[in-house]
């Protein structure tokens, strides 16, 4: 598989598993459009790994997925810059927890915002450039919360169906153009965010670093084992190979059997 001449553009990929998918798309060739927060020496020295390891083209930009101005702004400089956006990955995402009853607004209209309503500004900029040349690729990053839900996560879990069902819709009206759109679902993936909770847990529970493994983050998870960045990305590989060019419109969960329950 070569994605040599493509460009992809990954939203929220300055770290854990959007930077995973920039990183295994700049390794099959394609040049890469990366976006998300974080320090600017730490997003540079990414940045210019991804050059340096692959030969590719790596552009930042720092567009705030809440700003729907700033998303278009974001799709016109990459199509401008690397010559088009073949590949949109939707995988900025934040959570947060509490009850539906003290759930902050800002907090609920900002996850609906960066979560679900940002894919729909980055489609309605790139899918015009997509159809023109006749193929793209849209994959967008859900959960297994766009399955089942949790109790406190109201928002997410809206977002994260909400997605789901986008991506859908998107396929059925791509379905003619060589466009395909899927979503993968991903259970608890093993990430910088996710290890650093650990020891806080353990000392809030008094429970070792297994028990707050097994007991509180892989308690849905029936293989008991975190899915890995790198297994994500390398799914986002494929659904942009050929072999993938007729899945669309599908959900691919990768959570360890948590949806089977
Ligand atoms: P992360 O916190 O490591 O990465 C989130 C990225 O989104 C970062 O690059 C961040 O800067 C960016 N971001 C946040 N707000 C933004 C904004 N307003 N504008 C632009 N970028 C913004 O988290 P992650 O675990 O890699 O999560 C990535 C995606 O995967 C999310 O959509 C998340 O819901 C989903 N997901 C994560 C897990 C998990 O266990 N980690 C499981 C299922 C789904």
């Amino acid at each position: 598989m070569s994605l040599t001449s493509k460009t992809a553009l990954v939203t929220g990929s300055t770290s854990g598993i959007g930077l995973g998918i920039a990183r295994a798309l700049a390794q099959q060739g394609a040049n890469v459009v990366l976006n998300g927060f974080g320090k600017p020496d730490a997003i540079e020295t990414e940045r210019a790994a991804i050059e340096s390891e692959f030969g590719v083209t790596a552009h930042y930009s720092a567009a705030d997925m809440t700003k729907p101005g700033e998303i278009a702004a974001m799709v016109a400089e990459a199509e401008q810059k690397l010559g088009a956006v073949d590949i949109l990955v939707n995988n900025a995402g934040i959570q947060y927890v509490s009850a539906i009853e003290e759930f902050p607004v800002e907090k609920w209209d900002q996850i609906i915002a960066i979560n679900l309503s940002s894919a729909f500004h980055t489609m309605r900029a790139a899918i015009p450039g997509m159809k023109s040349r006749g193929w793209g690729r849209i994959i967008n990053t859900a959960s297994a919360h766009s399955l089942v839900a949790s109790p406190y996560k109201s928002a997410y879990v809206a977002a994260k169906h909400g997605i789901a069902g986008l991506t859908k819709t998107a396929a059925l009206e791509l379905a003619t153009h060589k466009i395909t759109v899927n979503c993968i679902s991903p259970g608890y993936v093993w990430t910088p965010l996710v290890e650093a909770q650990i020891p806080d847990t353990m000392k809030a529970r008094g429970l070792t670093k297994e028990q707050v493994i097994d007991e509180v983050l892989l308690k849905a998870q029936p293989t008991k084992e975190f899915v890995t960045v790198e297994q994500v990305a390398a799914i986002a590989a494929f659904l942009c190979s050929d072999a993938a060019s007729q899945i669309t419109g599908t959900n691919l969960s990768v959570d360890g059997g948590w949806t089977a329950q």
